[in-house]
């Protein structure tokens, strides 16, 4: 290819894309709150300021990129706004280790402000890896979490929830880890399997089997169903706990199962879930063995203040000394652990807040959402249906959103700040008036401060404008919202709740779910599999614009997705074609040809054709955020159509000179570039940048979307013929071991129709090329015979060599109709079927030739040069 004066041979990755990063201008991608255009407005996931955008993040904001860009071009208004989601555990934790301090050696302000400093600082970090990456973020819409305009509207959303009812304080049992010293919640918890062992003791005459000893002085019942027939007589008496004494009732309950154990289960104040049902259930007692810190209380008697491990031991050492115990048995356990510490969670009953789950009205607010993939909604159902207790939103941390509440030490009413007044933190700010209940003006501020999702779950009102009032917010509700499927049963379930609640409406009109990164040995990644690739190190060898092309080839939208080396090469190498396509293009159209010239030729108008099949391809894949399927069209359209078909056509009228006819390839090239280079900016923004502005002079970012239709039945089928021949006669040379560029002698092509292909097949292939109707008037001549060796070994053995003398004596008309039987040394011999085949050539004209059937097209090749 002859390359263009003007651009370098190699494209230069790091300068190109660190070159149009500093020309960008961040107006450029700000919404326009007074535009008329129609809006598209995203729920950006608010990552949390680890400090690290990590690969994951990266692959989701790939895809957010790419609606972004694509449905700018398609003429919408967008706002991709950016969002920080600040609060909560792991940024303590980080403090802690960083100062070496725990939160209570400090106030509680001075931890405050550490966290804040550590927080902005990583936020610093993550928004260098995203402008690195060329993300179009509105950054006129970024929030803060942390920040007191936004955590003012956390405490409005919870003082209007809170007056609607919809959020309650209660003594309830929550799910508690005792190591972070903080309730959580259920979505909070992973389950995992344990090995545990199942004690078999003697409890006051019937045998029951525990996994928990360590919760005895919790005991709070035993329950047996009603049907089994061993403890009938038990109906209705007490039984006296071991080593503890205090009696407890037997209960009977449809959901024991009596196949389990002995059939008797002892029921405490809370080994699990099934026990506080049955305490809900039965109205039992309620005995806290286990403290927030997971130390035994007071009612653990000799055993207080030993660890809940240690209470174990001694208690299984004291039956055992009793002769209590009687055997025991090694199992797998499904244990329910801390999501951020993996410490086994407690059910302890603690006066918390509690969201109200209104099971139908989210799920009837979730049918309105169009989930992509469809099917993750199913995982939505299953949770929403799942979900026994309501969302307990009070934690017992710091660094996270004050409840604004106070309770007035004289009567115990809960006393509220004024919308007005907020953001308020209950621990310093007073009331402004008296107690409304008893005028009382002692007042003890809530030390409690909510869960992180609280803050996040307000993301959407936030960004389209909330105001904190019940009517909906102006761009409410967004378009879209793009999250990972491992945040489902939160950030999706929550969000809905809340919008539902607040301003009676469903979130969003589409949820789009991305899968999650796992390392090239399949396996998520984590630091312990030493598989973890950071997006830094892919650009530092790549550039963004290759990371990019992985994120939108790895997989369809919703599926995880292998990180591979190799598909990043083999973006950087579809970058470098590209770049040595449009380089050959730039220098034929620097040599000037009238842009106004029509496209006449037949190759060129067939290009078009194919590019326009392209357009609608890409279009209708971008339309339903399969990004894979859109880079994949554009790919093979520009390898195999473009490079290997078009170009090998049309490079030998290009470096001629015949006006016209460069002047109608040259324009075909102008456009197609153009159009290609306009689907692929939303994907690779700094190639296509690069590429469009040496074409045009213009930034593609601010062009419209291709809407290119080109429809040429006659350029399409008879293109289709041209290009099937040139690739078939280019196959010939290569199979009898011809250069390309070997001359071909004399070429005819018998199509079934007059064909015009302006000299391009006979340039392309070097030969004296004619397009003809009709076929060929071929003159058959038998020139030898073939023998199948396969066939006559077998059946004639030692009479095969003096068959074959005599086959090749016989005339050619009848070697190719053989008769029956032919003489063999005086003997008749039966022709065995297949025996042999003639050897055949044509001629045309008394020229010999070779002759090529390509369907309902013949082609005929001279042997003489
Ligand atoms: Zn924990
Ligand atoms: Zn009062």
């Amino acid at each position: 290819m002859s390359p263009s004066h003007q651009l370098p041979k190699n494209y230069d990755i790091e300068e190109v894309e660190r070159r149009w990063q500093s020309i960008w201008r961040d107006e450029d991608n700000y919404f326009d709150t007074s535009s008329p255009a129609p809006r598209f407005i995203i729920d950006t996931p608010p990552p949390y300021p680890t400090g690290n955008f990590h690969i994951g993040n990266a692959l989701n904001w790939c895809y957010i990129d790419f609606i972004a860009r694509y449905k700018r071009m398609r003429g919408y208004n967008v706002m991709f706004p950016q969002g920080w989601d600040c609060h909560g555990l792991p940024t303590e934790v980080k403090v802690e280790e960083t100062h070496g301090i725990t939160k209570n050696d400090v106030s509680r302000e001075k931890f405050r402000e550490m966290c804040h400093d550590l927080t902005i600082g990583n936020i610093e970090k993550m928004r260098a890896t995203m402008r690195r990456l060329g993300f179009s973020i509105d950054w006129s819409h970024e929030y803060i979490t942390m920040l007191p305009e936004y955590y003012r509207k956390t405490q409005v959303s919870f003082l209007r929830m809170l007056k609607a009812g919809d959020i309650y304080q209660s003594e309830h049992p929550v799910n508690f880890c005792t190591r972070c010293e903080t309730a959580i919640a259920f979505a909070e918890v992973n389950y995992v399997p344990r090995n545990t062992r199942l004690n078999y003791f003697d409890f006051d005459g019937i045998e029951i089997a525990t996994t928990r000893p360590e919760l005895l002085a919790a005991c709070v019942a035993v329950a047996v169903h009603p049907e089994d027939e061993r403890y009938t007589g038990l109906r209705g008496k007490k039984l006296s706990v071991p080593i503890f004494g205090h009696e407890v009732p037997v209960i009977e309950d449809p959901a024991v199962d009596p196949s389990f154990g002995s059939g008797a289960v002892m029921v405490c104040t809370f080994g699990d879930k099934t026990d506080v049902y049955w305490w809900k259930e039965h109205n039992l007692e309620l005995r806290k063995a286990i403290d927030r810190n997971g130390v035994m209380t007071g009612i653990a008697g000799p055993y207080a203040g030993m660890s809940s491990e240690a209470c174990r031991e001694a208690i299984l050492a004291d039956m055992e000394r009793t002769g209590i115990l009687k055997r025991q048995e090694e199992i797998e356990q499904r244990v329910g652990t801390c999501w951020r510490c993996k410490t086994p969670i407690e059910i302890l009953s603690e006066r918390q807040w509690f969201v109200r789950v209104h099971h139908d009205e989210i799920l009837e607010a979730a049918r309105k959402i169009s989930w992509i993939p469809e099917h993750m909604f199913t995982r939505m159902e299953n949770w929403v249906r799942s979900m026994e207790w309501d969302w307990c939103i009070s934690r017992q941390r710091i660094f996270a959103t004050p409840i604004p509440v106070w309770f007035c030490t004289t009567c115990g009413e809960i006393v509220l700040p004024a919308e007005e007044e907020l953001p308020i933190d209950p621990t310093i700010d007073k009331p402004r008036h008296p107690c409304p209940n008893c005028g009382g003006n002692e007042f003890v501020g809530e030390k409690d401060v909510l869960d992180t999702w609280m803050d996040s779950s307000i993301s959407v009102l936030h960004v389209t404008g909330w105001d904190g009032s019940a009517e909906k917010p102006p761009f409410f509700p967004a378009q879209i919202r793009p999250q990972g499927h491992d945040i489902i049963r939160t950030w999706a379930f929550y969000t809905i709740l809340r919008a539902k609640a607040l301003v009676g409406s469903h979130p969003w009109e589409q949820i789009l779910i991305n899968g999650m990164v796992l390392g090239e040995d399949g396996f998520k990644m984590s630091k312990s599999r030493n598989n973890i690739i950071s997006p830094e190190i892919v650009i530092e060898q790549y550039g963004a614009d290759a990371f990019r092309q992985w994120g939108a080839a790895g997989a369809a939208t919703g599926s995880d997705i292998m990180f591979n080396w190799n598909d990043v090469i083999a973006a950087s190498r579809f970058q470098t074609k590209l770049w040595n396509i449009f380089r050959f293009v730039m220098g034929h159209l620097e040599k000037g040809a009238d842009p106004a010239a029509p496209v006449s030729e037949l190759s060129d108008r067939w290009l078009l054709v194919r590019l326009s099949g392209t357009v609608a391809d890409v279009t209708a894949a971008m339309e339903g955020y399969q990004f894979d399927r859109a880079l994949r069209a554009i790919r093979e359209f520009t390898w195999n159509t473009l490079a290997d078909d078009y170009i090998e056509i049309v490079k030998g009228r290009l470096y001629g000179d015949d006006e016209k006819g460069r002047a109608s390839a040259c324009n075909a090239l102008r456009t197609t570039m153009d159009v290609l280079l306009r689907l692929l900016a939303p994907i690779i923004p700094h190639f296509s940048e690069e590429c469009y502005h040496t074409l045009t002079g213009r930034s593609v970012h601010k062009e419209t979307w291709p809407e290119f239709e080109y429809t040429d039945e006659d350029a399409q089928r008879k293109g289709d013929l041209l290009v099937k021949t040139v690739a078939e006669l280019r196959r010939y040379k290569h199979d009898r071991g011809m250069a390309l560029n070997a001359p071909l002698g004399h070429v005819i092509a018998y199509a079934p129709e007059p064909l015009e292909d302006a000299g391009d097949a006979g340039r392309a292939l070097v030969a004296n090329l004619e397009w003809v109707t009709g076929t060929p008037q071929l003159e058959e001549v038998v020139t030898g015979v073939e023998f199948n060796m396969a066939v006559i070994g077998p059946t004639l053995r030692g009479r095969a060599r003096g068959f074959m003398e005599a086959v090749k004596t016989l005339p050619p008309e009848v070697l190719k109709n053989p008769p029956a039987a032919i003489m063999v040394d005086g003997e008749e011999v039966a022709v065995p079927p297949d025996a042999f085949t003639p050897k055949v050539t044509y001629r045309v004209a008394g020229e010999d030739v070779d002759v090529l059937t390509l369907g309902d097209l013949v082609v005929t090749i001279g042997q003489k040069p």
